[in-house]
């Protein structure tokens, strides 16, 4: 493009960035005032405007503004401020703006497949301008955040981005996966939430959502279209789906399809490194500690059987063996085996032989856990008599608060460090302002999936791998943790700051690319002899290009 509509596309506009030789070469002159500023000014000037806003949705619609005209500074943005822009790109802001802009659609930023596209996907694959796809984040909206149905909203509200559209924004700015590399994708088939249903506005299938051979049939034609479309190396990351369906997914899609479930898995392994980094901290090895969940959904089960793994690679007990030193609480209360024929499949694993415990608080005395992990989605669950309870078994009890957004916190990190005399070793889902107990400053980590999955998509793409193996996801955690310095642990944080995740991703990415290489199942060949200079070669740089 050249001239008025080289200005309105955000691919190649670089607003007031444009040179005097690109004014004239490309139809630009009059049509910009005549001062030509660098790249680092707009972000000084972008961040000043951003940083007027006092409410978070506000700073998070001029980002989507930015991003649908200016692309590479608003990389460069969020690269440069990561910590900062972090929390209004993604969550907690992300999910407040798909409750509350559901409605109103602006321009495509990904694909919608809906029920009435059945039979048709390989075509609706087709109308997307690109068609060299490396990842794909597909949603169907049953389990958006901790929020529940949101139907066809968790894809566009306002300004277009919901989670897919954030989550591939974060492989871009956190991973170099390249902008016109990813794909975002809502599969709509229908809602079962009444508002919606009965809202006038609302742009999604106004139906219940389709279930069993419906459901499935659809899925599976977009699976089967999109590994012929582009083939089997691009990445599959399955985002809130309600766990009925999302561990069958990635049962079922796993030994065909490069796929990746990050409610699950990404979840499993940013929680994995923040335990290996707090054992440096706490003392003792994985398997010398006892661990009980609250919650044992998609997140729960997920990190408990990827501890149980790493337990069992540690000591060489069979992953049978290890998972007893895991336990459980659901709604119900503690998973033992006298529940056995209601469990659900992907609970039965953690149900040990144990009397009946109906609440936190009990199961918390009669387990004697020294890791307590929230992961439930209610918030205010742990008490004061839970976290004092692990305060009077343990010397520096582990809590883990991962509910978000922060209404949702199982407690705050000042409630962890209070109750426990300062002693906790805290971290949370969402992210809490470091807390001043007794004349000491506490930090408190945030276990944020995007400390994971953009480096681990990273490492799948640069490696060609086929498939995504559970050794990856462990090579991703011990990657992550190698990261924490002495100086972070001392200040009470088990992950590293955000500042330097590029140069994490780039790690972690060399990493799963040399698991891969491993295993057998990488397919670019031969194997760079660096990986973790390669990866770095490989990530997408927001910086202006010159146009000649
Ligand atoms: P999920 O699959 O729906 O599972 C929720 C689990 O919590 C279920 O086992 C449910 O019990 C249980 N539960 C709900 N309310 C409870 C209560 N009041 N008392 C005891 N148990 C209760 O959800 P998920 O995907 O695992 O996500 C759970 C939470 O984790 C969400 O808030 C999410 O935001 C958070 N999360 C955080 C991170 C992170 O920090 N990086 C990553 C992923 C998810 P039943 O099975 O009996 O219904
Ligand atoms: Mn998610």
């Amino acid at each position: 493009a050249s001239g008025y509509p080289l200005l309105r596309d955000p691919h190649y506009n670089k607003g007031l960035a444009f040179t005097e030789k690109e004014k004239d070469a490309h139809y630009l002159r009059g049509l910009l005032p005549p001062v030509v500023v660098s790249q680092e000014l707009q972000v000084k000037k972008m961040m000043a405007n951003i940083r007027q806003y006092q409410v978070p949705l506000q700073r998070y619609m001029a980002m989507m503004d930015l991003q649908e005209r200016n692309e590479r500074l608003f990389y460069k943005l969020l690269i440069d401020h990561v910590e900062e822009l972090l929390p209004v790109v993604y969550t907690p802001t992300v999910g407040e703006a798909c409750q509350k802009y559901g409605s109103i659609f602006r321009q495509p930023q990904g694909l919608f497949i809906s029920l009435k596209e059945k039979g048709k996907i390989l075509e609706v694959l087709k109308n997307w301008p690109q068609q060299k796809i490396q990842v794909i984040v597909v949603t169907d909206g049953e389990r958006i955040l901790g929020l529940g149905d949101l139907g066809c909203q968790a894809r566009h509200h306002l300004l277009g981005m919901g989670i897919p559209v954030g989550k591939l924004s974060l492989y871009t700015a956190l991973g170099g996966i390249r902008p016109s590399a990813c794909l975002p994708v809502t599969i709509d088939v229908g809602t079962n939430n009444e508002k919606l249903l009965n809202d006038e506005f609302y742009i999604g299938l106004r139906q219940r959502r389709a279930t069993g051979k419906e459901y499935a049939e659809l899925i599976d034609e977009f699976m089967s279209a999109v590994k012929q479309t582009y083939g089997e190396k691009v990445l599959i990351q399955f985002e809130d789906f309600a766990n009925h369906n999302a561990f069958d997914l990635l049962a079922k899609y796993g030994p065909t399809h490069l796929v990746f479930n990050d409610d699950i898995q990404g979840t499993a392994s940013v929680v994995l490194a923040g335990l290996i980094a707090a054992l440096k901290l706490v003392g003792g090895t994985l398997a010398e500690h006892t661990f009980l969940f609250l919650g044992a959904g998609e997140a729960g089960t997920g990190i408990a059987e990827l501890i149980a793994l790493e337990m069992s690679k540690q000591t060489g007990a069979p992953v049978d063996e290890t998972r007893k030193k895991i336990w459980m609480v659901d709604s119900k209360g503690l998973i033992t085996r006298s529940r056995m024929e209601g469990l659900q499949h992907f609970k039965r694993p953690w149900a040990h032989e144990h009397g009946p415990v109906t609440n936190l608080v009990d199961a918390v005395k009669a387990i004697k856990p020294t890791v307590l992990i929230g992961s439930s989605g209610a918030g205010r669950t742990f008490t004061k008599e839970v976290v004092e309870a692990m305060a009077t078994f343990n010397e520096k009890p582990v809590v883990l608060a991962l509910s978000n957004p922060t209404s949702q916190s199982e407690c705050t990190a000042e409630e962890a460090y209070m109750w426990s005399e300062g002693r906790a070793i805290f971290a949370s889902g969402s992210p809490f302002d470091p807390v001043e107990y007794d004349g000491k400053v506490y930090a408190s980590g945030q276990a944020n999936n995007a400390y994971i999955f953009p480096g681990l998509g990273l490492g799948l793409i640069i490696s060609g791998a086929i498939r995504v193996h559970d050794d990856m996801l462990l090579a991703a955690s011990e990657a992550l943790a190698a990261q924490v310095t002495e100086e972070n642990l001392e200040s009470g944080l088990i992950y590293p700051p955000f500042s330097n995740i590029r140069k994490i991703s780039a790690k972690i990415a060399a990493d799963v690319a040399a698991k891969a290489y491993e295993l057998g199942l990488a397919t670019r060949l031969p194997q760079p002899e660096n990986l973790v200079a390669y990866a770095e070669s490989c990530m997408y740089s927001p910086a202006y290009r010159c146009y000649r």
